[in-house]
């Protein structure tokens, strides 16, 4: 199958030659057909599959070919949970729509509001947006929904996790009942399924292997380390390899400053990107280690949801995440759109029980690894870990997961998160390589 076979027309073709892909990839060549056909959708497929250029390349083509209804009403809205998954769907747009007279933006929070709201009066037709800074421009009525035509819910699962569901149901009220909606998602808790079930309209079901059933171009290997000497382990593994670009996962905000800071001092060029740092510096970081001014940028799983970084060749889980699918989220980063990486895991005695349930999740063993001089220590026992599943700090069943509303803007209130049994189904999802 090849792009000329999906009925798309010349300025989007070119556009998509220009990228240099020539086939499409699995979920492309599923959602391509079905969305310029009308219909709803349902896509199980995470970031890495392709998805984004799966519903951009379609709603293109519907949109140039049909005639808008206003000039300024946004004809298409893409939702995502978080910051830069906005800023990366709509380049998307952009580098896809290059040759056709389309506009789009993205709005989302951590920004100063006046120059979207500006850009948001003067017409946009598609608009990509995180929830809440959506919600705060509708409340000052600076963009008007009436006009959308097609609807994208991207990453849906991520946005239960961060607790955006009441947003999202907000804005889904201020949109017309009649449109066209497409639901992305890598997992299909209950409360994604009704969501679905409230939203699409006989909707096809599309799915493509998941990429911890796919994750073969990803080397995993697990270091047996102890805690306090993480940070060595790290330090030697990027100076025997001369590893040049790794992204390292922390699971908080204060781990990943302390990290990187640490790394910085040893000579090794780094930044973290979490919540918590401004829409600049994250921008800024993002762009340096894309660049590779930065060699090791240290992240938390929410704010590196969605990254796109071209072939990216290394992943460390200096922490391993709370919840297992966030570690193949995580490994997701590398080993993209057929290039080969490496996941790297530190694991202490601590993380024992989470590294059995990623295996689980995973139905295989990660390789293990030992770096001489880094043995762990046998008389250390396990404790229970900070921020942990089963041992939030505030003592809350369920702990405090790494995903919430406060790395969408400052002084935003922090929503509760997925309960454990929407977290154990969605452990238990596997999906199948056809579309049905
Ligand atoms: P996504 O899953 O949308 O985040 O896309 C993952 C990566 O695959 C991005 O870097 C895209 O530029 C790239 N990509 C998307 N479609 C294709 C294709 N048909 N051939 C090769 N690379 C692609």
């Amino acid at each position: 199958m090849h792009f000329t076979d999906l009925g798309l027309r010349a300025e989007i073709l070119r556009a998509v030659t220009d990228q240099g892909y020539d086939t499409p990839t699995p979920i492309q060549a599923q959602a391509i057909p079905l969305v310029l056909a009308g219909r709803d959708l349902m896509a199980a497929a995470q970031t890495g599959t392709g998805k984004t250029a799966g519903f951009t390349l379609p709603i293109l083509q519907l949109l140039s070919t049909r005639p808008a209804a206003s000039r300024v009403k946004p004809r298409v809205l893409i939702l995502t949970p978080t910051r830069e998954l906005a800023a990366q769907v709509e380049q998307s747009v952009r580098t896809y729509g290059k040759h056709l007279s389309l506009k789009s933006m993205a709005v989302f929070g951590g920004v100063s509001i006046g120059p979207q709201q500006k850009a948001l009066k003067s017409g946009v037709d598609i608009l990509v947006a995180t929830p809440g800074r959506l919600l705060d421009h509708l409340g000052q009525r600076n963009v008007d929904l009436s006009g959308v035509e097609i609807f994208i819910l991207d990453e849906a699962d991520r946005m239960l996790d961060m607790g955006f569901m009441p947003d999202i149901r907000k804005v889904i009220a201020l949109i017309p009942k009649q449109k066209q909606s497409l639901l992305f998602s890598a997992t299909f808790p209950d409360e994604i399924r009704a969501l679905a079930a409230s939203l699409l309209r006989d909707p096809q079901t599309v799915e493509v292997a998941r990429r911890n059933a796919t994750a073969d171009l990803v080397t995993q290997a697990v270091y047996h380390v102890d805690k306090a000497r993480k940070r060595d382990l790290l330090m030697k593994l990027i100076e025997d390899h001369s590893w040049h670009q790794v992204l390292v996962f922390t699971r908080t905000k204060h781990g990943a400053n302390a990290l990187s800071e640490k790394l910085d001092k040893a000579g090794i060029s780094s930044a973290a990107i979490h919540g918590n740092k401004s829409q600049g510096a994250r921008t800024r970081a993002l762009a340096d280690f894309k660049s590779l001014k930065l060699n090791v940028l240290v992240a938390t799983d929410i704010a590196a949801r969605g990254l796109d970084i071209d072939q990216l060749p290394h992943v460390v889980n200096y922490e391993l995440p709370n919840v297992p699918e966030d570690y193949v989220h995580r490994i997701g980063r590398t080993g993209r759109a057929g290039s080969s990486g490496e996941a790297i895991s530190l694991v202490c005695v601590d993380e024992h029980s989470l590294l059995r349930d990623i295996e689980r999740l995973l139905k295989q063993d990660i390789e293990k690894r030992q770096m001489p001089g880094f043995e762990p220590d046998p008389s250390i026992h396990a404790e229970p870990i900070e921020n942990g599943r089963n041992k939030g700090r505030q003592g809350k069943p369920g702990g405090q997961r790494s995903g919430n509303r406060s790395s969408q803007g400052p002084g935003k209130p922090v929503r509760s998160s997925r309960g454990p049994a929407a977290q154990r189904n969605t452990t238990t999802q596997h999906f199948g390589s056809r579309a049905r």
